[in-house]
């Protein structure tokens, strides 16, 4: 149903390089010998394997990891263990135009923007090297002849499942403060990006990870994801990805009452009032819902744009969208790539077709047709969209922005909430009064005044309603490794004498 005129079958022009996963500071095939192909979204072409994992794999993983745990990484100091995060941050940066050339073969971005991942990735190990001596527990203000303290202690085994999007850094969200805490980890990427996190992989050793703190177990959800969530071993899960999977995950770890966190997908209102700077809320309307081809979970995807300059803006980001240049991300001119695979562009194509029945059609809304090869969709904007329509209320995660008038800034508020996600959102405006109205009347867990997509490290990063709980970045992620002990020491000699 893709409506593709291409040719079939693939432009296969390159070698295929057949990668093992990591388990126990060893690179392994799976036990069952089988593998997964894996891409590059520009030419259709298969760049590689990696290791079909399965139950088996991941028990072998998580068996290193707790014997890692127990074995010796629980008395390896904070000092050390930051030390450990700031030598794999140097080797990132040594590293990054290679592995920012490898995350676009395998994601489709664009290379500039694999370059700004690379760069955040170190940045993200780096802020936990430094944060790894600075958990402290407290001491309590408990009464006269006693004292009490909480102490913090590392959950034990943590897995992590991560999707396609920021392969790498993704990775580094998931790994850095589990490490910084004092956790070991079993880490499933995508099946589709399973590429930079295996070639970091060979620097762990060097930088002084032991084997079998960190393991990487590649496979597919079903097969090596599924497993994770219910082995025994594992203290906690994090995730990010779809609803839906997030859902699965939830009711699988509830048998256990396992710890989740989940970050899920989003439908972000980027908001755009009549005072705003005009020129800079057209790009920020592009950029917000078009970097990385639109696959973000915080993408702001429905733009909000008051009826007075509601027109003007239409006919404005039309135009800009148009001159968006499609094509390999390894083209240093590329500011879109492909999208990761041919489900993920079959997906957004069909809500293109839903969308047609939607709204009105400003500019996209198809396969671009000067491209033999590679899941391109062209950059598309949907106008006069009611909130409630599926292209308004459904994640799609590629590069369709639908765009919604509104007269107020009630209304505008009123329908920014009216989803049942609630992970980001965007305002812009130069009143700094209605700034800040807007910011407190937001349900969303990250909120962009002037502008969006900006992350720091040092910032929280998670959703309010169904884009999930728990937070990452920041010391929030590290919470999320912690356990709680309290300790209570009883000061008073004499006997306590109650029977
Ligand atoms: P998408 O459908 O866009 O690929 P998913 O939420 O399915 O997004 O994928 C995010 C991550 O979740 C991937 O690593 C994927 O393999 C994993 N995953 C998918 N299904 C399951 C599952 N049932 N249990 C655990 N992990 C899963
Ligand atoms: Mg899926």
């Amino acid at each position: 149903m893709t409506s593709t005129a291409r040719p079939s079958g693939r432009n296969q022009t390159s070698r295929v390089v057949r990668h093992q996963m990591y388990i126990g500071g060893r690179f392994e095939d799976a036990l069952s010998g089988g593998t997964l192909e894996v891409y590059d979204p520009a030419t259709e072409g298969v760049i590689a394997t990696c290791p079909a994992g399965d139950a088996k794999d991941v028990d072998r993983a998580v068996r290193a990891a707790t014997s890692a745990f127990y074995g010796g990484w629980r008395k390896v100091t904070a000092q050390e263990r930051g030390r450990v995060l700031l030598r794999l941050a140097d080797r990132i940066r040594a590293r990054r135009g290679e592995l920012a050339e490898l995350e676009t073969r395998n994601s489709g971005k664009p290379i500039v923007e694999a370059e700004y991942d690379m760069d955040d990735t170190a940045t993200c190990f780096e802020y936990y090297g430094g944060l790894a001596t600075k958990i402290n527990g407290e001491v309590l203000p408990v009464p006269a002849e006693a004292m009490a303290f909480a102490l913090r202690e590392p959950v034990g085994v943590a897995g992590q499942i991560i999707p396609w999007n920021y392969p790498l850094l993704m990775a580094a969200w998931k790994i850095a403060p589990a490490l910084a805490a004092g956790c070991t980890v079993v880490l499933k990427p995508a099946e589709q990006t399973p590429l930079s996190i295996l070639a970091l992989a060979q620097d762990f050793e060097a930088v002084g990870i032991p084997p079998g703190v960190v393991n990487i177990v590649t496979g597919d959800g079903p097969g090596a994801g599924a497993p994770l969530v219910v082995h025994p071993d594992v203290r906690k899960i994090a995730f990010t990805g779809s609803a839906e999977v997030g859902k699965l995950i939830m009711r699988a770890a509830a048998d256990q009452l396992k710890r989740v966190s989940l970050e899920l997908g989003g439908k972000s209102p980027n908001i755009f009032f009549n005072d705003a700077d005009f020129e800079n809320a057209v790009d920020g309307a592009l950029f917000g819902t078009f970097i990385n081809q639109g696959e973000v979970c915080s993408a702001g995807s429905r733009v909000l744009v008051q009826r007075d300059i509601y027109r003007k803006f239409i006919d404005a980001a039309a135009a800009k969208a148009k001159t968006i240049k499609l094509g390999n991300g390894l083209d240093r001119e590329t500011k879109m790539g492909p999208l990761v695979s041919s489900e993920q562009r079959d997906r957004v194509v069909r809500y293109l077709e839903i969308g047609r029945g939607e709204g009105k059609l400003a500019v996209g809304g198809g396969i671009p047709k000067a491209l033999d090869w590679g899941w391109y969709v062209e950059p598309t904007i949907f106008y006069d969209v009611d909130n409630s329509a599926t292209i308004a209320q459904e994640e799609i995660f590629g590069p369709v922005m639908s765009v919604i008038p509104f007269t107020d800034e009630a209304e505008a508020i009123r329908i920014a909430n009216a989803t049942p996600y609630g992970l980001a959102a965007a305002v812009w405006t130069r009143d700094i009064f209605k700034a800040f109205r807007v910011v407190k009347a937001l349900e969303a867990g990250i909120v962009w005044v002037n502008h969006m997509q900006p992350t720091f490290v040092e910032a929280p990063w998670g959703g309010y309603k169904a884009s999930g709980f728990g937070r990452e970045l920041g010391h929030w992620a590290v919470e999320e490794y912690l356990e709680t002990k309290q300790v209570f020491i009883n000061l008073d000699e004499k006997p306590i004498g109650w029977y």
